[in-house]
């Protein structure tokens, strides 16, 4: 019998803790608590002692946060900046926003930033490089800390898709100067609409982002800066702040399922598996996508449709310097090949283990 498996299960955020939420929504709109309030200093407290940062400043979304972050550290009107083309076009935009320069760079095989590739795109005007922790996975990070030592860069992680994750025993978003990650609904911590947060240890950066997104107002409400309104959302912060009190459940069913999916799928020659949670001590991968490469990619797509399974191919299927209007002319080879063949199964906490093996005896029997 077909199952019905969608990509992402939306209703499912609210519906698996209703009452719950019921409740904390009751509460904050009861006490009036819409914009500022501590439901916000709370949830970056909460998200800071995790991570074991000094700052945690909440915002409205991660591409707000991604160019807040970028302008507080001093990007100025031209700098390049070297970002992997396989990202959400949210983090050349956050360049883009502050007159910089995006400079697309091709991606290893575990589909983030080739340090190697960084290296050969680096001039006299780069000041900057945005590693992207992918799928909930981080970079590599020691080349690319190493190359940005030697050439004086700054690093800004967008670290949107990658809470939780570590390299070598330290999250993901505290390698660069600051880092932003998302809480859209789809992500890992995933809010009722959207929400983001910056993070950092520098005093200076976290100064300058709370006022940039609050109308450049400083702690006396004297106006310092050109801001904007970016200002994390209150009541996505009070559910933000619950959701991540059980984060950990959260992760340990990602990484249970990927270890499934990597299971179950091994022995399938036209496949290529993400690394699984366990193929490394070096990596600690949270898997905010489950993103596979596979022969004959748009057939397995459709065949999957048919048994009632929701895929996903990132981005729309498009690395951004392939979106021709964004004028961006650079070939890159690894991810132009990658697009060709790339697929993200179903991923969330929602899945029961049965899901996964229906999943998995399909696709077992589409390469048969
Ligand atoms: C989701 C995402 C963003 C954008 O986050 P928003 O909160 O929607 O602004 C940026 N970069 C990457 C890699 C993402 O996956």
């Amino acid at each position: 019998m077909n199952r019905a498996i969608p990509f992402f299960n939306y209703p499912q955020i609210y519906l698996s803790h209703k009452k719950e939420y019921n409740d904390l929504i009751t509460d904050v709109l009861s006490r009036g608590a819409f914009i500022n309030q501590k439901d916000i200093t709370e949830f970056e407290y909460d998200i800071a002692h995790y991570l074991g940062v000094k700052h945690a400043i909440g915002v409205a979304n991660c591409t707000d946060g991604l160019t807040i972050a970028l302008k507080a550290a001093g990007i100025q009107n031209g700098d390049e900046v070297i970002f992997p083309s396989h990202t959400f076009v949210a983090t050349a935009e956050a360049i883009v926003n502050n007159n910089g320069i995006p400079v697309p760079a091709d991606i290893a095989s575990d589909h983030t930033i080739d340090p190697n590739d960084i290296m050969k795109r680096i001039t006299k005007k780069t000041k900057f490089i945005m590693p992207v922790q992918l799928n909930g996975r981080t970079s590599n990070m020691d080349p690319i800390m190493k190359i940005a030592n030697e050439y004086n860069l700054t690093i800004i992680e967008d670290s949107a898709q990658s809470l939780g994750a570590k390299y070598k025993g330290k999250f993901a978003g505290t390698f660069g100067r600051a880092s932003s990650f998302s809480f859209y609904p789809a992500k890992i911590l995933g809010a009722f609409g959207d929400a983001g947060i910056i993070i950092t240890n520098d005093d200076d950066i976290a100064q300058k982002s709370r006022f940039l997104k609050d109308h450049g107002r400083n702690e006396k409400n004297e106006v310092v800066l050109w801001g904007m309104n970016s200002r994390l959302d209150n009541l996505q912060a009070a559910i933000l702040k619950f959701q991540f009190s059980f984060f950990n459940i959260t992760i340990n069913r990602r990484r249970a399922i990927a270890e499934l999916y990597n299971n179950n799928l091994k022995n399938i020659p036209q496949l290529t598996l993400p690394p699984g949670p366990d193929s490394s001590t070096d990596y600690f991968d949270v898997f905010q996508n489950y993103e596979i490469e596979a022969e004959n990619r748009d057939g397995l797509k459709s065949h999957l449709a048919d048994c009632g399974i929701g895929t996903l191919i990132q981005w729309s299927g498009k690395a951004v310097h392939q979106f021709e209007q964004l004028g961006l002319k650079v070939s890159l080879p690894f991810t132009e090949k990658m697009f060709t063949r790339c697929l993200m199964l179903p991923m969330h906490v929602y899945l029961s283990d049965d899901d996964i093996y229906y999943i998995t005896e399909k696709i077992i029997k589409f390469y048969e």
